[in-house]
C-alpha cells in the first residue's frame, strides 16, 4: 500500500466532516461483522459513553445511534416523539432551525415557528410569552450552536423557560456535542441529538440521540416513518444488547469508538473545549490583524466556527477559497441570506499551532487581490 496516496491535501476548517486524525482512519481498516458479539459490545460500548459525556446516569438516560447524516436523526427525532394530538414550537435563528421547520412541514407535524433572525440569540423570554400563550404545545426544539453563524443560543435559560412549562425539550447539539459542556440530565433535556462527525471527531455515517428513557419509553407506534423509528431502534438496540436494527455503518462505528478513545486521552470534552477556544480565539486574532472582522460579537461566539464579513465588495471569496486550497487549508462559504459572509472552523483535529500558520498564510496572501 502507498501511504502516499492516503495522506490528507489539506486540514479541514469546516463544520463537519472535519479533519480526523490518523488513529480514526486506520479504525477503518478493517471489515467487520454486523451482527457479531464484538461488533455489538462496541457499539454497546459508544452507547455508555455518550451517556457519560452527557454527563447523564444510565438509569435515566439512553443513547440511540442511527444511521444516516445528523439531519436524518433530526428528522427521527422529530417524526417519533410527538403523538398525534402534539404540537411542535420551533425556535429559529438560522438555516438549522429552518430545516426542522421543513422537516415538520414535510412529516405534516402540526408546529409553530418562532423566528428570531440571524444575527439575535434565541430570547427565553419570548419562548415563554409564546408556550403560555399555547398550552397546545407539547414540544420545542432549537439548535443549540446554530452552525449557520457560529453563534451559541443561551442553552440553560432555553431549557429552563420550556420544562418550567411541562413541555419536551428538543435540542440540536449536532456542531457542539463533544466540543462544549453539556449537562443533559441536570438541564433536564428530553432529546438531544448529534452526529459522528463532528465535535467527538469521527468520520460521517451516523448521529445519535441522548433521550431520557422515561420520554423515549411513551413514544412507541407513533413513529411516521419505518427506518427513521427511533424507538423501534431504541427497543432493537436494547433488547439485542447493541444490535442494531438494519445493516450498519460498521467502519464509521470502529472509527467513532476510537475518536471516544481519543476524547478520553485528551482529557474529556473541558479539555477539548478549551482546545477549541483557544483555537477559535487565536483565529479571530489573527484574521482581525489581517484585516479581516468576526460577525458576531465574542459574547454570542460559539468555540466551533466563526464567520467572518467580506473585507470588501470586490472581494472574490472563490479566489480566497482556491488560493487557500493549494496551501492546505479548506474554509467553508457562508451561509446568511444577508450579509456576505465566508466560515472557517476550529473543529476537528486542529491545534492552536495549526492556527498560527493558517494566519500566517492569510496574511501573506494579498486578500485584496483575491
Ligand atoms: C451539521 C449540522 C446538522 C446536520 O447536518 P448533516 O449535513 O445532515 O450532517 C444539523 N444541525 C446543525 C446545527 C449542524 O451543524
Amino acid at each position: 500500500m502507498n501511504d502516499v496516496a492516503y495522506q490528507n491535501a489539506y486540514l479541514l476548517m469546516t463544520p463537519g466532516p472535519l479533519s480526523t486524525t490518523e488513529g480514526v482512519r486506520r479504525a477503518m481498516l478493517r471489515d467487520w461483522c454486523t451482527w457479531d458479539d464484538d461488533y455489538k459490545e462496541i457499539t454497546q460500548d459508544i452507547r455508555s459513553r455518550l451517556i457519560q459525556l452527557g454527563k447523564c446516569t444510565p438509569d435515566n438516560y439512553t443513547a440511540v445511534l442511527l444511521q444516516g447524516s445528523g439531519t436524518y436523526v433530526v428528522e427521527a427525532v422529530l417524526t417519533t416523539v410527538l403523538d398525534k394530538q402534539g404540537k411542535l414550537l420551533i425556535l429559529e435563528n438560522g438555516a438549522y432551525g429552518q430545516r426542522m421547520a421543513t422537516i415538520a412541514e414535510t412529516a405534516q407535524i402540526p408546529y409553530d415557528i418562532c423566528r428570531f433572525g440571524e444575527l439575535n440569540p434565541v430570547d427565553p423570554q419570548l419562548v415563554a410569552a409564546r408556550l403560555d400563550a399555547d398550552p397546545s404545545i407539547t414540544h420545542v426544539a432549537f439548535v443549540h450552536c446554530e452552525t449557520t453563524t457560529g453563534m451559541v443560543n443561551p442553552l440553560q435559560e432555553i431549557i429552563q423557560v420550556i420544562k418550567q412549562r411541562e413541555r419536551y425539550a428538543i435540542v440540536d447539539a449536532m456542531s457542539s456535542f463533544g466540543g462544549m459542556q453539556i449537562s443533559i440530565e441536570g438541564l433536564n433535556i428530553d432529546y438531544l441529538i448529534s452526529s459522528a462527525n463532528k465535535c467527538i471527531q469521527g468520520v460521517p455515517g451516523f448521529g445519535f440521540v441522548i433521550a431520557n428513557k422515561d420520554a423515549l419509553d411513551q413514544c412507541k407506534g407513533r413513529a411516521r416513518s419505518h427506518s427513521l423509528d427511533l424507538y423501534d431502534q431504541w427497543r432493537v438496540m436494547e433488547d439485542h444488547d447493541g444490535k442494531w436494527r438494519f445493516t450498519s455503518p460498521t467502519h464509521v462505528v470502529h472509527a467513532f469508538h476510537q475518536a471516544l478513545l481519543e476524547l478520553q486521552a485528551e482529557g474529556g470534552i473541558p479539555a477539548r473545549e478549551s482546545r477549541y477556544m483557544e483555537n477559535q480565539k487565536r483565529l479571530v486574532k489573527g484574521m482581525t490583524a489581517a484585516g479581516f472582522s468576526a460577525l458576531l460579537p465574542a459574547a454570542q461566539q460559539s468555540p466551533i466556527i466563526t464567520s467572518f464579513h467580506y473585507p470588501s465588495g470586490d472581494f472574490s471569496f472563490d479566489k480566497f477559497y482556491e488560493s487557500l486550497k493549494s496551501r492546505g487549508y479548506v474554509i467553508y462559504p457562508g451561509k446568511l441570506t444577508e450579509q456576505a459572509t465566508f466560515r472557517i472552523g476550529t473543529i476537528g483535529d486542529i491545534h492552536p499551532d495549526d492556527i498560527d500558520a493558517f494566519v500566517r498564510v492569510v496574511s501573506e496572501l494579498n486578500w485584496l487581490k483575491c
